[in-house]
């Protein structure tokens, strides 16, 4: 299997990178940003509770958010691989996801980083998307700045747990989308998948 995890900070481009790759590749795309956005259009319980947290721009509590990955994940029964996009978030869940792969007799193959270090550059992309795509947590600046300090805070540190096992592949997020998406398949295509 060729699992991926998609990450970067809020604006990064993990969406737009996610939805090119799983064409190309044939991936399932897991993203719990979306799943919980579902959740709360179909008025569910999970999206009640999802929706507390997301409106305030803070995580969704681990357990909840392992626990939907997980039942996700399960529903496709034998993909040729996934694209974690948002998930891992936070060590804990990273730690989770090697467990689940594991009891597939898998594992995560390569954490993909889309770098934009620039704070004003993200801040801009984002509102642009929440103008386009009518997302509350995209149109209000103190939301948005609560996620970029729950990502350098909770979330950042995932990027050091792949590193320290030679999974991680840094690639420069603020060269246009297409140039991006060239050098994400460069890299996919010089991988060995066992
Ligand atoms: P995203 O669409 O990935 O930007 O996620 C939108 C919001 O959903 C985040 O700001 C969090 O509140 C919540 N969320 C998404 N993925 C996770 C995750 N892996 N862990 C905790 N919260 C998450």
């Amino acid at each position: 299997m060729l699992n991926l995890v998609i990450f970067g900070p809020p604006g990064a481009g993990k969406g737009t990178q996610s939805a090119k790759l799983i064409e190309k590749y044939h991936l399932v795309h897991l993203s719990t940003g979306d799943i919980f956005r579902a959740n709360i259009k179909g008025g569910t319980e999970l999206g009640l509770l999802a929706k507390s947290y997301m409106d305030k721009g803070l995580l969704v509590p681990d357990e909840v958010t392992i626990n939907i990955l997980e039942s996700e994940a399960n529903k496709h029964q034998h993909p040729k691989g996934f694209i974690f996009d948002g998930f891992p978030r936070t060590v804990a869940q990273a730690k989770a996801l090697d467990a689940m792969l594991e009891k597939k007799g898998s594992s995560i193959t390569s954490m993909i980083s889309l770098e934009v270090p620039e704070l004003d550059e993200l801040v801009k992309r984002i509102m642009i998307r929440g103008k386009e795509s009518g997302r509350s947590d995209d149109s209000d600046a103190n939301i948005i700045q609560k996620r970029i300090t729950e990502y350098f805070d909770k979330t950042s540190p995932v990027k050091e747990y792949y590193n320290a096992q030679g999974k991680g592949f840094m690639t420069n997020g603020i060269l246009t989308i297409d140039e991006v998406f060239e050098n994400l398949c460069n890299f996919i295509d010089g991988i060995k998948v066992s």
